[in-house]
């Protein structure tokens, strides 16, 4: 389980995360919806470090630790348990394929190559990569690109994979293959938050739904509640504009 606690994050002056609550289940999908600039990114930034809240707590399965006054070996730890699935990818340009799976694996889990190999192809595989392998990934479609960027978490094995908007640098018609993928990885059961656009895939894929709008949680519930029965105007003003 995921618990997130009054989570604050400011840049300079400005106040982007006002003090964000969250619990996500083990095995749960929970997608965060809300407008340009709302705080989504730098939430799941501050969920595995890459930004450090300015307060709060952040749980993740058996470990807590204190934002502000977490140490080296706390953050580490903590970022072992969760992926993050980039906008652009965020790949290895000199790697092959296989290479930009096997990474983590073998430098930062300390895995033998043998089995980190073994353990990628699998994966690739699964994504629907092992024609692949081999190629670099300026070799590849955007879509392909981002099935091996889905490829490098899901091989981590992480208590959660952390979605930053994975299909909003595809040309329209490689979206689908994305989302398909993260459909088949979030039916195998993997606790999943994703920040998204696409609105009949969050419909689709959730079982839970945010929407924030500048930097706190405005209405959070089952699909169905919020989007065809949202209680809140900035949250119904919000799904007017954009489907
Ligand atoms: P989008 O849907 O456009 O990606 P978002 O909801 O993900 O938006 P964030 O990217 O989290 O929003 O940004 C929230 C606010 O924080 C924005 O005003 C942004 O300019 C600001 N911000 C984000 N990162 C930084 C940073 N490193 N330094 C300064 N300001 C930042």
């Amino acid at each position: 389980m995921i618990r997130l606690k009054n989570i604050k994050k400011s840049f300079g002056k400005q106040m982007v995360l006002k003090g964000i609550d969250l619990t996500v289940e083990k095995g749960e999908v929970v997608v965060i919806l809300g407008p340009s600039g709302s705080g989504k990114t730098t939430l799941l930034r501050c969920i595995n470090f890459l930004e450090r809240a300015d307060s709060g707590a952040i749980t993740i399965g058996d470990l807590s630790v204190d934002c502000h006054r977490a140490t080296k070996k706390e953050i580490l730890a903590l970022r072992r348990k969760t992926a993050m699935v980039f906008q652009h990818y965020n790949l290895f340009k000199h790697k092959t394929v296989l290479e930009n799976v096997m990474e983590g694996l073998v430098v930062v889990q300390k895995w033998p190559v043998e089995r980190a190999k073994e353990r990628s192809l699998q994966i690739l595989e699964k994504v629907g990569l092992s024609q692949q392998i081999d190629m670099y990934p300026s070799q590849l479609s955007g879509g392909q690109q981002q099935r091996v960027g889905i490829a490098r978490a899901l091989a981590l094995n992480p208590e959660v994979i952390l979605f930053d908007e994975p299909t909003s640098a595809l040309d329209p018609e490689l979206v689908g293959e994305v989302l398909s993928v993260i459909q088949k990885i979030a039916r195998e059961g993997i606790t999943m938050i994703v920040v998204t656009h696409e609105m009949g895939f969050a419909r689709d894929i959730s079982d839970h739904v945010v929407f924030m709008d500048n930097g706190v949680v405005v209405e959070e519930g089952k699909p169905n509640e919020i989007f065809h029965a949202p209680k809140e105007e900035r949250t119904k003003q919000f799904l007017k504009r954009i489907t």
